[in-house]
């Protein structure tokens, strides 16, 4: 498997749960290095921009309330084939149909507030990395 940079956002959900040191023990238990993190709030405008691609779908507005509803901790996440990983760990989109064991099975409340947001593809990955950290403030082990 490729070394690879993926970005993990826990969304406000996971943060007003109190899950955030859960999610970060799951990470590093699976091998993952935690080369950049910050807590932060993103503004209505910063989570459309975050997720410009779903512009057109139905759930939008909604969405990028709930993402700027509260603080989100946000990491780079490093290691062998750290996206898929890190998806593994994450579970289905609608907690309802993930995995047992997984982050949004065991923690999530809905299939908007489902804990976790991933990275889906190198390409996507370096845009989301870009869009929250500077070089200066990646800790690369890679
Ligand atoms: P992900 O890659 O597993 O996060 O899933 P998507 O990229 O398809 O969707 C992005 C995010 O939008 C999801 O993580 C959910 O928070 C939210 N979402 C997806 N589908 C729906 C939906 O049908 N309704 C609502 N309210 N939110 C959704």
């Amino acid at each position: 498997m490729p070394k690879e940079r993926t970005l993990s956002i826990i969304k406000p959900d996971g943060v007003k749960n109190k899950h955030v040191g859960n999610i970060l023990q799951r990470f590093e238990d699976a091998g993952l290095t935690i080369a950049a993190m910050k807590k932060t709030r993103l503004s209505r405008t910063e989570a459309e921009t975050f997720y410009a691609v779903h512009r057109e779908r139905p759930f939008f507005a909604s969405l990028t309330g709930f993402m700027s509803s509260g603080p989100v901790v946000v990491s780079v996440l490093e290691g062998d084939g750290a996206i898929e990983k890190n998806r593994a760990l994450m579970g289905a989109t609608n907690p309802a149909d993930a995995d047992d064991g997984t982050i949004r099975k065991d923690l999530a409340e809905s299939l908007e507030a489902n804990t976790v947001h991933g990275s889906d593809a190198p390409e996507t990955a370096a845009v989301e990395i870009r869009f929250f950290f500077s070089d200066k403030e990646l800790i690369s082990t890679i």
